[in-house]
C-alpha cells in the first residue's frame, strides 16, 4: 500500500512539474567516475562526495555516480568499458595512461602541497635514539617497515630513493614488512622496535602530532630534505598529486565540461581543489628506474628490454659507429684520390725525365759531333798520311818489279808497312766510328787513366800539329769508378781539345798539356792544366753556362755538357786559373765505388 501510493505520488509530481514548465522532462545521463579507493569504501566516499556533489550541480544534464575500486578492480572496470572517468592514485595513473590510453584533464590541488606538481612525498622514520641510522644509505641489512608493495607514497616514492643512494630494496634489507594501512601501525612498528625504519606519507606525522597522538622528539627522519614553502618533513622528491582522467571511449563534449567545471570548483571544506594537468614525467622516471609496470619489461633480458634500457647507449654507440664509419670512407675515398694523383704526378715526373734523359743523351751526341766536326779538317790529313804511305810503297814494289829488281825482302818489307799504315788508317776511322756512335748510357767499372790514353790517341790521330800531352797516373788501389766509359771520354776530350785550342795561338812551349789523375778521400780527381790564354775573372764566372763561348765558330755548349755528364756520376767539375803558372786548370771528381757489405 505504502509502496503504491509512494509510485502515484511521483507520478503525479513529475506530471505536474512537467506542466508547471511546459517541457518534457529529460533523463540526465548517468556518467561513472571510478575511483582507487586505497583506504577502503567508506573512506573514498567520504572523501570524494563533496566533488561528486559539485559536479552534479554545476552538470544537472548529467548524473555523477562515483564506484570505489581496488587496484585489479579498477583496472578491469577500465578494460570493460564500465566507467567513463577515472580518478587515482600518479602510480597507478601512469601505468593505465599507458595500458588503456587513459588521458588526464585535472590534477588535484591539496591543502599541504606545494603544487599540483609536487605533493607526494615520504617520510622515513627511524627511533630519535638510533643514532646509527641518518640517511637511507644506512638502512642496509635493515628492517624496513611499509604499506604495500605497490604503494605509490607508502613505499615506491621510498624505493627509488634507497636505489639513488645505492641500497637495492629487494636485496640489500634485511626485511621489507608490508603493513597496509593505516599507515600508523608503521609508526607503531618503528616505536616498538619492530621494524628498524618505517615508511609514510609526508604530514601525517605532523598532523598526528597536531593531534596529540605523537611525539615529534621521539623521531628522527633519514636524509632529510628541504623543499622551500614546504612545512612538513621529508626524505624523498615530491611528486604529482592525483589526477582525474578520461578514458578512451569517454565523449569529448563529456570531458570538455568536466574539465572546465573543475578548474572552476572552489575548495571543498577540506581544502581540494584541480588545477590544469600536471606533468607525470617524473612518475614514469621513477617507475622506469624500479623496472615495474609499464616498464616491468625492463627487468627481462629480451632484445626489446635490453634496446629499452640501453637505448641512449645504443644511440651513442651507432652513433659513433656511422661517424667512424663515414671518417673511413672519407679517409679511404681521400687516399684513393691522392695515390692516384701521386701516381699522376710520379708518371708525368718519369716520363719528364725520360724527355730529359732522352735530350740530354741526343745533347751529348751532337757535342761529339761537334768535337769531331771540328777536329775533321784535320782528319782528312791523318787518314791522307797512311794513305800517301801506302800508295807510295805499292808504287815503289811496282817500279822494282818493272826493273826487275824486286827481292823478296823488299816485298816483305813494302807489304808490312801497307799493312801498318792501313792498320793505322782503320784504328782512326773505328775510334771515331766509336765515338761518334749513339748509344744508351751504362754504368761499369772505367779505367779512368786508360780512358784518358784512349782520348790522347784520338786527338793525336786527328791532329796535324798536336801538341804534348803528358799523364801522370798516381791513383792508388781501393777505387772503382762505377761510369759510363764514353761519357767520360767525352768529358776528357772536351777538356783537352779546350785546352789545346787555349795554346793554339801561343808558342810551342806554352802549348803543352798536363792531365793528372789522383785518388782523394773516395774520389778520383782529374785535373786537365794548360798553359794557354786563360780566362779573365768574368769569363770564368760564366764559364758553365750554355752558349758561353769566346771562340768565332763555338757553340758554348762542350763545357755545360760536360757538367751535365760529371754531376749524374755524382761528381764535380770547376775551373781555376793555374796555379803554377799562365793557363786554367780544369778538374772534375768522380766517387769511388762501394760494394754493399
Ligand atoms: P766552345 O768550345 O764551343 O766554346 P765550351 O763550352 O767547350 O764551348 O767552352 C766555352 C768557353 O770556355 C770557350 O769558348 C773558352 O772561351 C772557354 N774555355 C774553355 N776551356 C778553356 C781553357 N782551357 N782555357 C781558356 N778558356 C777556356
Amino acid at each position: 500500500m505504502a509502496k503504491r501510493s509512494s509510485f502515484l505520488f511521483k507520478a503525479v509530481f513529475i506530471l505536474l512539474g512537467a506542466c508547471s514548465f511546459g517541457q518534457t522532462p529529460v533523463l540526465a545521463k548517468e556518467v561513472v567516475i571510478g575511483v582507487f579507493a586505497y583506504q577502503g569504501e567508506r573512506e573514498s566516499t567520504a572523501d570524494w562526495s563533496p566533488v561528486l556533489s559539485y559536479l552534479n550541480g554545476a552538470l544537472p544534464t548529467y548524473q555523477f555516480r562515483l564506484a570505489n575500486f581496488d587496484a585489479g578492480g579498477l583496472r578491469a572496470a577500465i578494460a570493460q568499458q564500465r566507467v567513463d572517468m577515472v580518478i587515482t592514485n600518479p602510480g597507478y595513473y601512469v601505468a593505465m595512461e599507458y595500458e588503456f590510453g587513459l588521458s588526464r584533464i585535472a590534477t588535484l590541488t591539496s591543502p599541504q602541497a606545494l603544487s599540483p606538481a609536487k605533493a607526494i612525498g615520504s617520510v622515513v622514520i627511524v627511533r630519535a635514539d638510533r643514532s646509527d641510522l641518518k640517511a637511507l644509505s644506512d638502512l642496509s641489512g635493515k628492517r624496513l617497515a611499509a604499506v604495500a608493495p605497490q604503494a605509490f607514497g607508502g613505499y615506491l616514492v621510498v624505493a627509488r630513493e634507497l636505489l639513488r643512494q645505492g641500497i637495492d630494496p629487494e636485496s640489500d634489507l634485511k626485511e621489507i614488512r608490508f603493513m597496509g594501512l593505516p599507515m600508523t601501525q608503521i609508526i607503531a612498528a618503528v616505536q616498538s622496535g619492530a621494524v628498524d625504519a618505517g615508511v609514510i606519507r609526508t604530514c601525517l606525522a605532523e598532523q598526528l602530532a597536531h593531534q596529540g597522538a605523537l611525539r615529534m622528539a621521539d623521531f628522527r627522519v633519514l636524509s632529510p630534505r628541504h623543499e622551500d614553502g614546504f612545512e612538513c618533513a621529508l626524505s624523498t622528491p615530491l611528486y604529482p598529486d592525483w589526477p582525474i582522467a578520461v578514458t578512451r571511449t569517454t565523449d569529448h563534449k563529456l570531458a570538455k565540461r568536466v574539465a572546465r567545471a573543475l578548474l572552476a570548483m572552489p575548495d571543498t571544506p577540506g581544502g581540494l581543489s584541480w588545477s590544469v594537468p600536471a606533468d607525470y614525467q617524473p612518475v614514469h622516471e621513477l617507475y622506469r628506474t624500479l623496472r615495474m609496470e609499464p616498464y616491468a619489461f625492463l627487468r627481462e633480458n629480451t632484445p626489446k628490454a635490453l634496446l629499452h634500457r640501453f637505448w641512449p647507449w645504443l644511440l651513442g654507440f651507432l652513433l659513433v659507429l656511422v661517424a667512424w664509419a663515414i671518417h673511413t670512407f672519407r679517409v679511404d675515398k681521400l687516399v684513393l684520390r691522392r695515390t692516384a694523383q701521386l701516381r699522376e704526378s710520379l708518371n708525368a715526373r718519369e716520363a719528364a725525365e725520360a724527355r730529359m734523359r732522352g735530350h740530354q743523351e741526343q745533347m751529348e751526341h751532337l757535342s761529339r759531333l761537334s768535337i769531331l766536326g771540328e777536329l775533321s779538317s784535320n782528319l782528312a790529313h791523318e787518314i791522307n798520311q797512311p794513305l800517301t804511305t801506302i800508295g807510295n810503297y805499292a808504287r815503289s814494289v811496282l817500279r822494282r818489279q818493272a826493273d826487275g829488281r824486286l827481292s823478296p825482302e823488299a816485298v816483305l818489307e813494302a807489304c808490312t808497312e801497307i799493312d801498318n799504315e792501313a792498320q793505322r788508317a782503320s784504328g782512326i776511322v773505328r775510334r771515331i766510328r766509336h765515338f761518334a756512335r749513339k748509344r744508351p748510357a751504362v754504368r761499369e767499372p772505367v779505367d779512368v787513366a786508360q780512358l784518358a790514353a784512349e782520348a790522347r790517341r784520338l786527338l793525336l790521330g786527328m791532329l796535324m800539329h798536336p801538341p804534348a800531352i803528358l799523364i801522370e797516373d798516381v791513383t792508388g788501389t781501393g777505387c772503382d769508378v762505377l761510369a759510363d766509359g764514353p761519357q767520360i771520354q767525352q768529358v776528357l776530350l772536351n777538356l783537352l781539345k779546350n785546352a789545346i785550342d787555349a795554346g793554339r795561338d801561343l808558342p810551342t812551349e806554352r802549348q803543352g798539356i798536363f792531365l793528372r789523375i789522383e785518388s782523394v778521400e773516395n774520389r778520383q780527381l782529374v785535373h786537365v792544366i794548360d798553359q794557354g790564354c786563360g780566362l779573365t775573372p768574368d769569363d770564368l764566372s760564366h764559364l758553365f753556362e750554355p752558349f758561353f763561348t769566346t771562340k768565332p765558330d763555338g757553340l758554348g755548349l762542350g763545357l755545360p755538357i760536360c757538367k751535365t755528364i760529371i754531376e749524374a756520376h755524382g761528381g764535380r767539375l770547376w775551373a781555376e786559373m793555374n796555379p803554377q803558372g799562365p793557363g786554367m786548370c780544369f778538374s772534375f771528381s768522380l766517387p769511388c765505388h762501394v760494394t754493399p757489405a
